[in-house]
């Protein structure tokens, strides 16, 4: 079974992490973008456990960390993790003072922000990166606001308050080669005018995952890596998707032809057929809407669909005349390598992005991270 090489537990649900597999994507990435990479992983290193793929990423020649909040930041220092760190989603008045102290790099995005920034920096100056927002119309100045921002920084940066070491922004849309001629342009005027300021930033950074694998005019010093440290975007021949979602069945039974199945019996059976009863559903990141789109599981070796409504601890799996027990394992996604589906399947019958499904995985499915040497504690 796909992902289940060293899979020794019981467990009634699991993701199985290759952290192998989150290695070799952080070094393919750095060896086709040719710059150091940024390991992206917020939101629990994208839902496959912040620790165990940060060190995975590390391995792999990663040389900065990518994170949204101050607290994730932390958590990496917390756990002896020395290497560069970058945080860039903050109130005004959350405590830099003890981030700076930690070494944490802050994204910085209007003058406010700096100021609140350099209020509480120590001794030592703050390292910052200013965002420049050209496009996406998140964080990061405006063009009109930017000059001020320069300016402003370059005045605390001669005064010994802060250190601007890099200038990044993030794109809009990567996978339309069409757009990002324009948004490289605003890049290169946002780094001209800070040029001009007096800044001398040594990290420019733009490009995400699917950038930094496809567009070399968007790399720069740094390219900024999530989903393709897990293996599952962009479409590239050597990237290999690291989680497998996976369980065992609660309940079989044989039901004849005409049985309704879950909430509102949406699903009636056509023949008689062999019901299995997984114990994941959507308070555990189960889409509820991809059961109404044609989202199938893997069982002994083949495809079977979902059947009826996705509840919020469970659903049901038709699986024909194919023997089950309970016990048996069912995959819901892994790396592909057999023919079962992969958090791109699932997020193409959920409507949604495998970003959404990957990180929507619940804290009731334990996370299990194995690694060619065995699994890690
Ligand atoms: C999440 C995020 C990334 C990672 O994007 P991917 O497309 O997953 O590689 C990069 N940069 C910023 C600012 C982000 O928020």
């Amino acid at each position: 079974m796909p992902g289940t090489r060293a899979l020794t537990s019981t467990d009634r649900v699991s993701a199985v992490v290759d952290l192998d597999a989150v290695a070799a994507n952080t070094r393919l990435i750095r060896e086709t973008a040719g710059t150091p990479v940024m390991a992206v992983v917020k939101a629990d290193g994208f839902g496959h456990g912040l620790l165990p793929v940060t060190r995975a990423a590390l391995e792999g020649g990663a040389t900065w960390l990518g994170v949204t909040t101050l607290d994730e930041a932390l958590e990496l220092r917390r756990a002896g993790v020395p290497a560069p760190v970058l945080s860039w989603l903050h109130l005004p008045d959350e405590d830099f003072g003890t981030a700076i102290g930690e070494g944490v790099d802050l994204g910085v995005s209007s003058v406010e922000h700096l100021r609140s920034i350099v209020a509480a920096a120590g001794e030592a100056p703050a390292r910052v990166h200013l965002k420049i927002d050209t496009g996406l119309s998140r964080n990061g100045a405006v063009a009109d606001s930017w000059g001020e921002l320069v300016d402003e920084a370059w005045r605390y940066e001669t005064a010994g308050a802060v250190h601007v070491r890099g200038v990044w922004s993030h794109l809009h849309t990567a996978e339309d080669p069409e757009t990002v001629p324009e948004q490289v342009r605003r890049f290169e005027t946002a780094l001209a005018r800070a040029q001009r300021a007096g800044l001398r930033p040594t990290v420019r950074h733009l490009a995400n995952s699917a950038a930094a694998l496809t567009i070399p005019a968007t790399r720069y010093d740094l390219v900024r890596a999530g989903i393709a440290l897990y293996g599952v975007e962009p479409a590239h021949p050597g990237l290999r998707p690291a989680m497998t979602l996976r369980a065992r069945a609660v309940q079989v039974k044989r039901v004849p032809a005409g049985t309704g199945v879950s909430y509102g019996h949406d699903h009636v059976t056509t023949r008689a057929t062999t019901l299995v009863l997984v114990p994941l559903g959507f308070a555990d990141g189960v889409p509820r809407l991809a059961g109404a789109h044609g989202a199938q599981v893997w069982f002994r070796g083949a495809r079977h669909p979902v059947v009826g409504r996705i509840a919020m601890d469970q659903f049901v799996v038709d699986v024909g005349d194919t023997p089950a027990h309970v016990g048996d394992e069912i995959v819901l996604f892994g790396p592909g390598d057999e023919g079962e589906p992969t958090a791109v399947d699932w997020a193409r019958w959920a409507g949604t992005n495998p970003h959404e499904i990957l990180t929507g995985i619940g804290p009731r499915v334990p996370r299990h991270h194995h690694r060619s040497e065995g699994a890690l504690p």
